[in-house]
Parts: structure tokens; sequence; C-alpha cells
């Protein structure tokens, strides 16, 4: 079985609005886009493995400090994907995957496990989600709401 990698970790504050997130960006995106930024984590097999284990120990370490776990990507590998924001649930906190695909590509059995959800390819010609032209969506699943708005500077 393969496993589900990431190449950085950080702690974001714009990736999800509101939210202080922590954030695994997964190697091994198979999507290729036209000028994507991180094409040096195509390559499957790159990074550190993220385990159960891993995850727990630092949501246990950011406890009371991080609201949300965020993963770029990993939707390659739905179940270990799924395994992993079940246990950001049970600590309560929100999460959110950002994904190139377009939410009707995307295996429907991530969503239940899913506060936020950005969908979209990269394209250069219309930007990312600051931009007014984009084709890329940054949904809330509990209310369906659009929040792009939120990364465009419009009054809330
Ligand atoms: S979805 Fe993101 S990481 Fe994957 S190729 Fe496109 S821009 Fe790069």
């Amino acid at each position: 079985m393969q496993a589900l990698r990431f190449i950085s970790e950080e702690i974001v504050w714009q990736e999800v609005p509101g939210e202080v997130s922590l954030a695994f960006f997964c190697s091994g995106c198979p999507l290729r886009c036209r000028g994507c930024h991180s094409s040096d984590s195509w390559k499957a097999g790159r990074g550190t493995v993220l385990t159960a284990g891993y995850l727990q120990g630092r949501l246990k370490q950011y406890r009371g400090l991080i609201s949300c776990v965020l993963f770029m990507g990993g939707e390659w590998h739905g179940g270990l994907l799924k395994q992993m924001l079940r246990i950001a649930r049970e600590e309560e906190l929100h999460t959110c995957l950002y994904t190139g695909l377009e939410r009707h590509e995307l295996d429907p059995a991530l969503l239940p496990h899913l506060t936020y959800l950005k969908t979209g390819r990269w394209l250069p010609e219309r930007g990312g989600l600051n931009d007014p032209d984009t084709n890329q969506q940054f949904t809330d699943l509990r209310s369906g709401a659009n929040l792009n708005h939120l990364f465009q500077g419009e009054p809330l």
C-alpha cells in the first residue's frame, strides 16, 4: 500500500479564512497543471510519510493553538486522507482540502470529513482565489457558501 507523504508542514493563517491551520503539502499530485508553482512536489514518494501516529502527536502538541488541519492535495490516496481527516475531527478541529480537481471529480466519501474545500486546477490566465476571474472555488461545506470573496479583499 502506498503512503501519504508531505514535503512541507507549517502553520498558516490565510489559506483558510478565520482559521489557524496546520497545513500539510502532500507530494504526488498527478494533475500536472501548466505553470504549477510546486512541480517539484509532483514526484510520488518524495517527502515524509504522514502516519496516524505522527498526526496525532502534532495535534497534541498544537492543542489549543490551531483550529483547522489543511491538506494541500493527498486526495489521490483517498483512504489514507480520510483516516487523517477523521483524526483531526476527533480532536474537534475543522478540516480543509485544497484540490485541483473539480468537486464532481472528487471521491464523495471525503466530503463528510471536510469543513472546507478548495477546488479547481491552476490556470495561469485565470489566477488563484484572490483573482475575481479565477476558476477556483473555496466552499464552506457546512453551508455550501462560496467564500472566494474573503480572499479578494471584499467586505464580508
Ligand atoms: S493541482 Fe496544484 S499541485 Fe497539482 S499540478 Fe495543479 S497547481 Fe500543481
